[in-house]
């Protein structure tokens, strides 16, 4: 077809993609990439910090050495030799044979973001709720929104989602006849707001989603990140039935293996596994082995306590300057391992229409409206701490802190303008861009 326009198409998509819209995150992503920015905005890994030589002598080897079976389509499941590592990767937390963990329960995945995507797949129906914490993971959102699933935030303090909170969503969405699936959950160093929750509050949620006939789905790609001492052994390790844990190895080795996994309940199993094949037949034979070859042969342990020095060195250089330089009225969350910040701005500020002026001062970080499905969050921002190094982390928050006292003299002078009401998530395809990020 030439000449065809957007509105060719509109009337012909289905109707889980119509509420489908970038995330704020990806249109970010062209301008804070820029290297004059600094950009707390991402979530990505230092991978730089791997030994960069001994791994690609090793991805050169599995393709001469062992290209008939690694250049090969595989098993839907994902290979056994990779599951029984997994296996050991979870045994560091906490989730052993102990608990019910074996290889046959474990399902390989394109990355967390598949795993997410399979649970979705094989237990949401258009109309279905799902509980999340609020904030949570924006690609979480998009893959519940595709599912045409509603969110129900479940509010959060420093100790992790408040079980009193998750009580009455419970049940709100009972009494208003919809029907509550699972609770979708960070519990550990969580993406966006860094907070973990507690030992006993482990407990009591799992208690009340048992009672509730709640499935949990636990979301863990940063639990071997800690800084302070260990994290809380993951919801997995204290129930065998009820709790998907999904993990991934993208930030305890690299994203670009887009190698993650599910452990699910073994009657469940079988249906993840059908579901992946329907929709990318296997994951990547090679990269699975590379990273059953870096699991056996390369020191991963290690890795993970420079991967942690290093991101405690950033954390520091982040809260300290935050501490030092952030306009009165301005809290943070202080996480003891992941990679972000939770950022609340005095009252008034609003995160989203700030953001062109703050690339213009060429500091970058993701508006907390990203976080929420129905728009709130204005007056918040996730700041990244993984990526840049500690000077420029300092530059970053020096000049974010600029752009806020600016923003704070003109509403002197000015007034308030307030922050815009909370829109639904979709409906931002109707706004004009953002000039500050076209
Ligand atoms: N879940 C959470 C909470 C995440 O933060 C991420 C990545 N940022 C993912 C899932 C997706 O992981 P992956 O990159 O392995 O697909």
């Amino acid at each position: 077809m030439t000449g065809t326009t957007l509105d060719d198409y509109t009337d012909r998509y289905a109707r889980r993609v119509r509420g489908m819209t970038a995330s704020e995150i990806r249109a970010l992503f062209s301008v804070a990439s820029r290297p004059e920015v600094v950009s707390l905005a991402g979530g990505a890994p230092y991978v730089a910090a791997l030994p960069l030589d001994a791994v690609g002598e090793m991805l050169s080897r599995l393709a001469a050495d062992h290209g008939p079976s690694t250049l090969q389509y595989g098993i839907g499941q994902g290979t056994l030799e990779l599951r029984e590592r997994i296996c050991e990767v979870m045994a560091l937390s906490g989730i052993d044979v102990g608990c019910g963990a074996s290889p046959e329960d474990v399902v390989v995945t394109v990355g967390g973001q598949q795993a997410l995507d399979l649970v979705a797949r094989i237990f949401l129906d258009p109309g279905d709720v799902v509980l999340a914490e609020g904030p949570t993971y924006v690609g979480a959102l998009g893959v519940f929104q595709a599912a045409q699933a509603q969110v129900v935030h479940v509010p959060m303090d420093g100790d992790g989602i408040l079980p009193e909170a998750l009580e009455l969503a419970i049940a709100e969405v009972a009494r208003s006849g919809r029907r509550a699936k699972f609770l979708y959950t960070i519990p550990t160093f969580q993406n966006p707001a860094g907070v973990t929750l507690t030992e006993e509050r482990r407990e009591r949620v799992l208690d009340i989603c048992e009672r509730a006939g709640l499935l949990v789905v636990e979301d863990d790609p940063y639990g071997q990140l800690s800084f302070d001492g260990e994290a809380p052994a993951p919801l997995r390790s204290r129930r065998r039935d009820g709790v998907f844990y999904l993990s991934t190895f993208s930030k305890t080795f690299a994203p670009g293996m887009r190698v993650g996994w599910i452990l699910a309940p073994h009657a469940v199993r079988e249906k993840l596994v059908i579901a992946s094949e329907a929709q990318i037949l296997c994951p990547s034979a090679f990269a699975q082995a590379a990273v059953t070859t870096y699991l056996a042969s390369m020191p991963w342990r290690e890795q993970l306590k420079t991967y942690r020095e290093i991101y405690r060195e950033r954390r520091d250089a982040l809260l300290t300057g935050l501490a030092d330089l952030m306009p009165a009225g301005t809290t943070w969350t202080e996480p003891k391992g992941g990679l972000f910040v939770w950022a609340t701005l005095p009252e008034g500020l609003d995160a989203k229409a700030m953001m062109p002026r703050a690339i213009a001062a060429r500091v970058a970080y993701v508006p907390g409206t990203g976080f929420y499905a129905d728009g709130t969050g204005a007056g918040h921002m996730r700041l990244n701490f993984s990526f840049p190094p500690p000077e420029r982390i300092r530059e970053g928050v020096r000049r974010l802190a600029g752009v806020m006292e600016q923003e704070l003299a003109m509403r002197q002078v000015f007034g308030a303008v307030g922050r815009p009401a909370a829109r639904r998530r979709g409906q931002a395809a109707a706004d004009a861009p953002d000039p500050g990020l076209a």
